[in-house]
């Protein structure tokens, strides 16, 4: 394990009502009471829009840091039903947002739009968590890393943007399904990615990366090994307190 701090990031996806802010306070209590590993990791959760307004008062004083899970590539106010700003978001005092989900990808968001809501996000000093990954077919045919270097290169263009980003590899085969990639397969994986970044940006700065993908209690024994990574994204698990409090006491075991 290295000496990195290391970020466990939930996304609750479309779940959650006015009182799950109480798995959010349980994970807060937990991490005031870790005296001994909080100083090691960072706590984000990402709750709906309807959420957002509310939790980003509730927990500001908080250890837990909340994220938007989405926004709209376009910016400020506007005719664009059903959809929410960077900058809206920014003023209900939220910080971080998920960008390139698999989820959204698949409805529709290409890289074209995802490097606008890159921009936007950016110019509304969110940090961003940046989400790619293959899917099974794509995995099969062996086009993994290709498939990677260019969620990257074609959403992110200029050095200074690494400085705003933290990378969620999670491939897609491997959401909600309870399949991982093996610890060696993996950790290959987060090396060749993050030496492309410094080499394609010609910069020697840290990049940070996240696995997600199927990690729960069990399965995060398997990532413990790999130092290179930063950190998890947690779908399915993270909606249950008792389960996400057990992934971070299970990575520090
Ligand atoms: C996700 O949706 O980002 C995710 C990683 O989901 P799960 O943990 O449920 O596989």
């Amino acid at each position: 394990m290295s000496n990195s701090v290391k970020y466990f990031v939930g996304n609750w996806k479309m779940f959650g009502n006015t009182r799950s802010f109480k798995i959010i306070d349980k994970i807060d209590q937990h991490f005031r009471k870790d005296k001994k590993n909080n100083r090691k990791y960072k706590v984000i959760l990402a709750p709906p829009f309807t959420l957002l307004q509310d939790y980003s008062r509730r927990f500001q004083n908080k250890k837990v840091i909340i994220s938007a899970q989405n926004c709209y590539h376009k910016d400020n106010y506007g005719a664009f039903t059903g959809q929410v700003s960077p900058y809206m978001i920014k003023k209900m005092g939220i910080r971080n947002i998920i960008i390139g989900h698999s989820e959204n990808r698949a409805m529709g968001e290409t890289n074209q739009i995802l490097e606008k809501k890159f921009l936007l996000a950016s110019k509304n000093n969110l940090k961003i968590i940046y989400c790619i990954g293959e899917n099974s077919i794509e995995k099969r045919k062996k086009k993994t890393l290709a498939i990677l270097k260019k969620q990257i290169s074609s959403v992110i263009k200029k050095k200074h943007y690494l400085k705003k980003v933290i990378f969620a590899y999670e491939p897609v085969w491997s959401i909600g399904s309870g399949k991982v990639p093996s610890t060696s397969e993996l950790k290959r994986i987060v090396i060749t990615i993050k030496n492309f970044i410094k080499q394609n940006f010609k910069s020697n700065s840290q990049v940070k990366l996240l696995y997600g993908g199927s990690v729960d209690q069990k399965t995060i024994h398997n990532f413990k090994s790999i130092k290179e990574l930063d950190g998890f994204l947690i779908g399915g698990a993270s909606k249950s307190s008792k389960n996400f409090i057990d992934i971070i006491k299970n990575f520090y075991k």
